[in-house]
């Protein structure tokens, strides 16, 4: 990121618009003396009959203190779906622009840069999973955008070579998104502590995996000031609904609770990966660094079925480029693990 400026990457429609000013924008509803008669609410009290905060204020301001970043680094969406759709929206040209992705990896950045009809070019992983430096560098060209570096990585479970991400970091003038959705599992750190030192750098994380919260879609970006400027402008004002903020306040408010959950699942994995080494159609256990774990066998099409038949569903990810005949596994509760297990012993 030697020459790099924001303001090169950003679609020109998106540069010059003004962010859309919403009722609740411009007032706040906690304010409890003002009597509201701006946005066509219905006065009557259900909990929910006033808009959310467009801003999010209150989720942020904790979000901020845990993960130790200030709030105007925060963007916060419904799910990282919506995150990093914003992203395509906000950097990529149509039909112009293109992005870097390394499967084996996550399937929605392929999906949303389809949807946003831009070209999604591969350059898959090295065979110990790692990213291919050189490879991904030389396949950059002025219409490069974004790479998105998936870390730790669904499905493979490694976390990426801290000294290869900074390689790119350095080297590329595009922006250099980390999906962290797995990084409470990680023993790695997470970038975030990097946000400074690196302008073009895009840390997304998500309530989904180990704060347990899938349900009520809550997806979250650091980025620098500048870029969370860009991405605020063509968010749609009330993409966080108030029952998101509210549950989503309240476990990061118990963040406790979610370290002892965390800390089980780690015992838990660590118990399960031991175990399946007793497993005799299972060739190889990958190392993970996520709540997951990916294993090849000698035929993933049989033994999902036959897992299927037992009641457990798993994901084959045998179709996946450098991942043939493998199965991943989420950790789930002890009783959960002894379940598969039980059962993969129990096939032939
Ligand atoms: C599960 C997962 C997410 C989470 O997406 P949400 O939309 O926040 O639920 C993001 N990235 C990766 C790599 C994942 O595996």
């Amino acid at each position: 990121m030697k020459n790099f400026n924001i303001n090169n990457l950003v679609r020109p429609n998106v540069a010059g618009l003004k962010p859309y000013s919403s009722a609740r924008d411009e007032y706040q509803s906690t304010g409890s003396e003002m009597v509201f008669l701006d946005a066509n609410e219905n006065p009557f009290q259900t909990d929910v009959n006033r808009y959310p905060d467009p801003q999010q204020r209150s989720l942020k301001a904790e979000l901020a203190k845990i993960k130790n970043v200030s709030t105007e680094h925060i963007l916060l969406g419904n799910g990282s779906d919506e995150v990093l759709d914003l992203m395509f929206r906000a950097f990529c040209e149509p039909a112009k622009d293109n992005v870097i992705t390394l499967p084996p990896t996550y399937g929605m950045y392929k999906v949303l840069a389809n949807i946003n009809n831009i070209e999604n070019s591969e350059v898959l992983l090295n065979s110990d999973f790692e990213p291919n430096v050189d490879k991904i560098l030389n396949s950059v060209d002025q219409n490069t955008k974004i790479i998105f570096l998936c870390s730790p990585n669904n499905p493979t479970g490694n976390s990426f070579s801290a000294e290869k991400i900074i390689h790119i970091l350095e080297n590329f003038n595009g922006l250099v998104i980390i999906d962290e959705a797995y990084i409470d599992f990680s023993s790695e750190e997470s970038w975030l502590i990097k946000l400074e030192q690196y302008q073009n750098l895009i840390v997304t994380q998500t309530l989904s995996k180990a704060f347990g919260m899938a349900g009520i879609r809550l997806g979250i970006c650091y980025a620098s000031v500048e870029i969370i400027e860009i991405l605020n402008k063509i968010k749609p004002p009330y993409n966080v609904n108030e029952l998101t903020q509210l549950r989503a306040l309240d476990r990061v408010l118990n963040k406790g609770k979610v370290d002892s959950e965390i800390s089980d699942l780690l015992k838990e994995r660590a118990l399960l990966s031991e175990a399946l080494v007793e497993v005799n159609f299972i060739e190889k256990i990958y190392p993970s660094d996520a709540n997951f774990i990916l294993v090849k066998v000698d035929d993933a099409n049989k033994r999902y079925e036959q897992l299927l038949e037992k009641g457990i569903v798993i994901r084959n990810r045998t179709t996946q480029p450098l991942c043939e005949n493998t199965l991943r596994f989420t950790v789930g509760t002890g009783e959960e693990n002894e379940k598969l297990l039980e059962a993969l012993k129990n096939i032939d």
